[in-house]
This record gives structure tokens, sequence and C-alpha cells, in this order.
């Protein structure tokens, strides 16, 4: 291959391997991942948050429910002084009495309390577990979309492997001077080497004499732009 082609084939793989680098990076910014995974963070936060408050919860329908249990053996006893008729006083029992209704106001408190505190408990069951199932919904989509994006990642990697080993050999078959320039025009002007359509140059648009045409159909010498210095590149 002449070097003519060789700067040709090479900036094909320059750009091929440019456009890679690019998608890698959008792949390495995937903004779908990182807001799911700060969605599962968030969710994670919530559903700690609900287990501690329900068990909170559970100690404190244990405590009041030992309550209810003592409240419920002093009025067995309390009835017990009333009913059975160890007790004469008529003051003593009078006192025995209002010690009974209160202690039955207080079971039945306590009762209504422990109820509306039971119902609070399911509804936070409830809500747990809604929660709990949108959150292993959104984790199975995590898990396959960081599949999906790894196999894509591989493809590509692979890919850009075999770009820079295509370049590297393209690169060592084109003389020293040739690839110096072919470098600088890529810094420069972006693409170093352009096709001639039409009869001009693409890079710059400038119509090229016949006899420099002529040069190029032969494919064997490095020919410049004379306006934008770009290499000219005849497409058979
Ligand atoms: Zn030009």
């Amino acid at each position: 291959m002449e070097s003519l082609d060789l700067l040709w084939e090479l900036q094909k793989h320059d750009s091929t391997l440019k456009d890679i680098n690019n998608k890698l990076k959008y792949i390495a910014n995937a903004e779908k991942i990182e807001s799911i995974s700060n969605k599962l963070n968030e969710t994670e936060i919530k559903l700690n948050d609900l287990e501690c408050r329900l068990e909170e919860d559970e100690k404190r329908l244990i405590k009041n429910n030992s309550i209810l249990k003592e409240l419920d053996f002093k009025l067995k006893g309390i009835e017990k002084d009333l009913y059975e008729g160890t007790i004469g006083d008529l003051k003593q029992l009078s006192y025995l009495d209002k010690e009974r209704e209160s202690v039955i106001k207080e079971i039945e408190e306590k009762e209504v309390e422990i109820f509306s505190q039971m119902e609070e408990m399911e509804g936070l069951k409830e809500e747990f577990s809604t929660i709990e199932k949108g959150f292993k919904n959104l984790r199975i989509e995590y898990t396959q979309l960081i599949k999906e994006y790894k196999v894509i990642d591989e493809k590509l990697k692979e890919k850009a492997k075999e770009e820079k080993k295509e370049i590297e050999i393209l690169s060592s078959k084109i003389g020293e001077d040739a690839f110096k320039r072919y470098i600088q025009l890529r810094s420069s002007k972006g693409n170093a080497v352009v096709e001639v359509i039409d009869n001009k140059c693409s890079g710059c648009n400038m119509v090229l004499p016949t006899f420099i045409l002529d040069k190029l159909k032969n494919h064997k010498v490095i020919i410049h732009c004379e306006n934008c210095n770009r290499i000219l590149y005849y497409n058979k």
C-alpha cells in the first residue's frame, strides 16, 4: 500500500476510535443507572425508617399489654374485696367502689390506645410491603441495566483494542515525515486526509488544477491542497 492509502486508512481507524471513546464516556456516565441507584438508596433509607418505627411500636404494644394485664389483676382484687362480704365498713366499701370505677376507666382507655396502636402498625406494615415490592422491582431493573451496559462496555473496549492495533500497524508502515505531517494536520484541522469530490478539495472546496488531479489519480505521491494544506485523496 502506498503512503497515501495508508494515511487514508489510518484516518478512518482514528475516527472510529474517537467515536468508540465517546461512546465509552457516555456509558460511564449513564444517567439512568445513576438515577436508579439514587432512588434505590432513598428507598432503602425509607424502608429502614419504617422498620425502626415498627420495632418501636411493637415494644410499646408489649408494654401496654402488660399494663393492661396488671390493671385487670388489680380490678379482680378490688372486686373480690367488694363482693366477698369480708368488709363491712361502709366508708371502705364506698372507697373500693370508686377505686373499681377508676380502674375500669383506665382499662377502657388502655384498650382504645392499644387498638389504635394496632391499626397504626397495620398501616405501617402495608406501607412497608408496598415500598419493598417497588424496591425489589427496581433492583431487578438496575441489575439488568448494569449487565447490559457491561456487555456493551466490553464490546466497545474490545473494538477499541482492535482499532488501536490497526492504527499501530498502519502507523509503522507510514514514513516518519508523512506521519508527523498527518498528526499535525489532525490536531489543527480535524481531518488530515480529504477526498477529492467533483474535482474539488472537500476540506476547503477549492477547485483543483487538472495537473494535480492527474497526479492524484496515480495515487503515488502525497499532495497537499494549496489552500488548506490538507492531504488530498482521490478515491477510485
Ligand atoms: Zn483544501
